[in-house]
């Protein structure tokens, strides 16, 4: 909740000497603490200055007017992020994890926690070391089924990490090997679901065959404290059902292992609301688990538990990006794909909400003489160009400011240094998610 504004690697000899002292201001925000962070230089504010009274967080108007940025700013809205976080943990039935994965951000984390989550999808050390710092009690869990028994042996026996995923009996008896045959282990298989609905497709990466499942889990059993199934649909989920029927390969395979089943965790997927692909409610998708977890026929006690990354973060964030050229229809700015806008690239081709924000801060709402643009990003590799299209004004002009929004998910935690690029500056703000526009969704059904 306390931090306010990171600030890159370059700045950070400035910065320091600020640091050093015991507060100092960045335009009229008051910084009283901070803290080195990996590349980041971490600014914290006084944490009663918002929690206490949030109508002090700024809105994004106002924080560009008070910063002038020329470096991409990585807006929060920790009202977002919070409510989020409580729609899932009391709608989902059953656990929540956040997957770390999908954005890092300590600040983010923290919010996630301060809302009352309290698992986290881990897949690297550094994920559980970071999430291990923040939150000594959290209880971390290791989903990556392809793990180095370096790491496994400091995530069992220096970070308390107990459960793991799996998806080959070599790795079975890596995890009991390195463990010492620990006989506290939650042993998660992860099997392979048909290839689905979703814009990024997992099945063929990770997953054991049902043949294999049934074998692994039969020899899990004799070790595990908690055995469990796991599966991810793949990212961006647009169906529903696509949770059911894989539910539905949970069933025959539990049916043929004939063993006891103590978790069954039905991985992320939950999609975000993007111009073109604007999904059924969350509800919906929750419904089809309770349906297809209910039809498993589990004793009571067995847990259930999901991994949403994207559906927890993507709404919650912006950015607010710089015109650098305008040229017919196309935009040059100063975030790319090398930078936040990984996935608008030629390789995800996503499209997000945009707005025009003048010199001024002022926002301009008006939906007439917009135009369909294409933006190229900072460094010179001709795979930093996003197609979009995004419509902004006609008028549009260098020096303004564009806000990119539903940038929560895949975007600061893809971020390269790349080029001499990847400056960011974090700011929470006060507004509402810049949402799909539904005249973004006519255009493109
Ligand atoms: C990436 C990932 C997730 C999160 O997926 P989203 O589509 O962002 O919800 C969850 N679980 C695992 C194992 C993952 O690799």
């Amino acid at each position: 909740m306390d931090i306010l504004i990171m600030q890159p690697v370059n700045k950070r000899t400035e910065l320091n000497k600020k640091c050093s002292k015991s507060s100092f201001s960045i335009g009229n925000y008051s910084v009283q603490n901070c803290s080195l962070d990996g590349n980041n230089l971490t600014v914290l504010t006084n944490n009663e200055l918002f929690l206490n009274t949030p109508s002090q967080l700024l809105p994004i108007d106002e924080t560009i007017r008070q910063l002038k940025p020329t470096v991409p700013v990585f807006c929060i809205r920790p009202k977002t992020i919070e409510a989020t976080a409580r729609y899932f943990l009391s709608k989902f039935p059953g656990n929540v994890l956040y997957a770390v994965k999908c954005n890092a951000e300590p600040s983010i984390l923290k919010l996630l926690w301060s809302a009352g989550l309290r698992h986290f999808d881990c897949a690297s050390i550094s994920e559980i070391k970071l999430v291990r710092t923040l939150f000594p009690s959290a209880t971390i869990h290791f989903m990556h089924p392809v793990k180095p028994k370096s790491v496994i042996f400091q995530a069992y026996f220096n970070n308390n990490v107990r459960d793991y995923a799996l998806d080959s009996i070599e790795e079975l008896h890596k995890i009991i090997k390195v463990t010492k045959n620990g006989d506290d282990l939650g042993l998660i298989v992860r099997i392979q679901v048909a290839e689905n609905m979703t814009l990024h497709d997992l099945s063929r990466k990770f997953g054991a065959n049902a043949t294999d499942a049934v074998t692994i889990l039969r020899e899990a059993r004799s070790i595990a404290k908690r055995l469990g199934i796991c599966f991810h649909v793949g990212s961006q989920c647009l169906e529903p059902e696509c949770y059911e029927n894989a539910l539905d390969i949970v069933k025959r395979i539990i049916n043929e292992a004939n063993v006891k089943i103590d978790v069954i965790d039905v991985g992320g997927g939950f999609p975000g609301t993007y111009p073109g692909c604007i999904p059924p409610p969350l509800g919906e998708f929750f419904q089809s688990i309770e349906r297809g977890f209910r039809n498993l026929n589990l004793p009571k006690e067995t847990t259930l538990q999901c991994e949403p990354g994207r559906a927890m973060v993507s709404e919650a964030c912006s950015i607010i990006v710089q015109v650098l050229a305008r040229r017919q229809d196309s935009i040059y700015i100063n975030d790319g794909t090398y930078g936040n806008l990984c996935d608008a690239g030629p390789v995800v081709h996503n499209r997000y909400p945009v707005r025009l924000l003048r010199q001024n801060g002022l926002i301009r709402a008006e939906k007439n003489n917009l135009k369909a643009f294409r933006f190229y990003g900072p460094t010179c590799d001709s795979l930093d160009v996003m197609n979009g299209p995004f419509e902004l004004p006609d008028d549009i002009e260098v020096d303004d400011y564009i806000e990119v929004g539903e940038i929560g998910a895949y975007s600061i935690a893809l971020k390269s240094q790349f080029n001499g690029f990847g400056e960011n500056i974090i700011a929470f703000v006060s507004d509402d998610p810049l949402k799909v526009v539904p005249s973004d969704e006519n255009k493109n059904n």
